[in-house]
């Protein structure tokens, strides 16, 4: 068919709006962040866990909160065309991960200590820092009821950032302590709106009758007044209660961590009790919040299975990456140790052979290709060598090859010096290449 009929221009598609491609540019960055992650979880012996992106609708409706954001107006949902089951695209993971310990029983034997990363999908206008999809990196502890805990989880995060080198982060906390304290503040909280109910946004006078502790959260500047005065759920906490919000303050001073209270932290998400945290920066305008997390044992029983005590937080990876450029974070280049530069096609077999070697020797390696056939003049291909930003050109030309011999030209020491290495041996000399030899 595409024989005879003139081709039609095909139009091109573009990403959806509020999904990013992540290119090679930046890819290097999230690889490092990743790194990082992965040997900071270890160090604390947390296990990863991978949940699917796609799950049913009714694990968000009832594990997030009907009454929150994300589930009045943020989910990709969607009905299966061929089963007609409700479906959402994951706007956070701890339903995700919770509802994985349900079915698996993994915390038969103990608590479980589990951290993911991963794309979620909201629905929200994009704009710097918020996206429609976006990666989090999380960390769960599940049947863990200790103040402790709370405590170590915000210490993973504290001494991320710290790794990551980034400064000037704020730790905010607060307590929302346990159903009966919060149904004694929620009354007195909605008292105290109703006599103010002319202040209210429409969103407020909404929320005053689904979730009053919302209001609490609204960056409404016409309100802020309003909200300094309310009633604070602290002054409601019982003794177990500030007990719990007191060892875990002290023990996070003790780690030098500094913190504040922050009364109106009451967080969008239904599920949380107790302790409460966000890691904040100033520097990145609106969307200045890194990580929030919190306390939540009354998920897993809102999911069906028996009381479990857990704590967690989620990270918005997209905003640490950007407060690392912000901040000037170097990271370690990307670059190649080496370059090869093939003059004539023929020397092919032996090229690969010893890239093949040098690289099980742990040195990276680019080898020249050329964009049609061919490989282009050895000019062409040292210009290059030098934008891959390689130290170090591999000349496999016919000279060496007669001997049996590479040459190794040094590309970014201004010197251009250059010695001839023995291909019998390649072992030997391997190391001289490598940026950590
Ligand atoms: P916000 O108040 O900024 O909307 P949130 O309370 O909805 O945040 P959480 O559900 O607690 O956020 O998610 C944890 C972290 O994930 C946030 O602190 C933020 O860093 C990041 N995050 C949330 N939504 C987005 C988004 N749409 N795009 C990029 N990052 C996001
Ligand atoms: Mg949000």
């Amino acid at each position: 068919m595409a024989d005879t009929l003139p081709a039609a221009k095909a139009e091109k598609i573009f990403a959806v709006k509020g999904m990013n491609d992540i290119l090679p540019a930046d890819s290097s960055r999230w690889e490092w962040f990743e790194q990082h992650v992965r040997e900071l979880m270890s160090s604390y012996a947390y296990g990863s866990i991978r949940t699917p992106i796609v799950e049913h609708t009714q694990l968000f409706v009832k594990g997030t909160g009907e009454t929150t954001d994300i589930v009045e107006k943020e989910m990709y949902s969607f009905e299966d065309r061929l089963n007609g089951e409700q479906l959402t695209l994951r706007p956070e993971n701890t339903p995700g991960v919770v509802g994985a310990a349900i079915e698996h029983n993994l915390t038969y034997d103990g608590g479980k200590r589990l951290f993911y990363m991963g794309p979620m999908f909201r629905h929200e206008r994009p704009q710097r820092g918020r996206y429609r999809q976006f990666y989090q990196l999380g960390a769960e502890a599940l049947g863990f009821a200790g103040p402790e805990l709370d405590v170590e989880l915000m210490l993973m995060v504290w001494q991320l950032f710290q790794r990551l080198g980034l400064r000037d982060i704020r730790v905010e906390l607060n307590s929302l302590g346990l159903p009966p304290e919060r149904l004694a503040h929620k009354a007195a909280l909605v008292s105290y709106f109703e006599q103010h109910a002319d202040v209210l946004d429409a969103d407020s006078q909404r929320r005053l009758r689904t979730n009053p502790l919302r209001i609490l959260d609204t960056k409404n500047p016409a309100m802020q007044a309003l909200v300094q005065g309310a009633p604070q759920l602290l002054s409601f906490l019982q003794e177990a209660s500030l007990a719990h919000f007191e060892t875990v303050t002290s023990l996070l001073t003790g780690c030098g961590v500094p913190w504040r209270i922050n009364p109106r932290l009451v967080r969008g998400l239904d599920y949380y009790s107790h302790t409460v945290f966000e890691f904040i920066t100033d520097e990145l305008g609106a969307q200045g919040t890194l990580c929030g997390g919190g306390r939540y044992d009354g998920l897993f029983e809102m999911l069906g299975a028996k009381p479990t005590a857990a704590v967690g937080w989620g990270m918005g990876i997209e905003r640490v990456l950007e407060l690392m450029q912000v901040q000037g974070v170097q990271i370690p280049s990307p670059a190649p140790d080496a370059y090869a530069v093939i003059p004539d096609a023929l020397a092919l077999p032996v090229v690969m052979q010893t890239l093949l070697m040098l690289r099980t020797a742990g040195v990276t390696v680019q080898m020249h290709a050329g964009q049609h056939e061919g490989l282009g003049s050895m000019k062409s291909q040292f210009k290059r060598a030098d934008t891959s930003g390689a130290r170090f050109a591999l000349v496999f030309g016919a000279d060496e090859l007669a001997q049996n011999m590479v040459t190794v030209k040094s590309l970014r020491d201004g010197s251009g010096a250059q010695v001839r290495q023995p291909l019998s041996d390649v072992l030997q000399w391997a190391p001289t290449l490598q940026s950590r030899a």
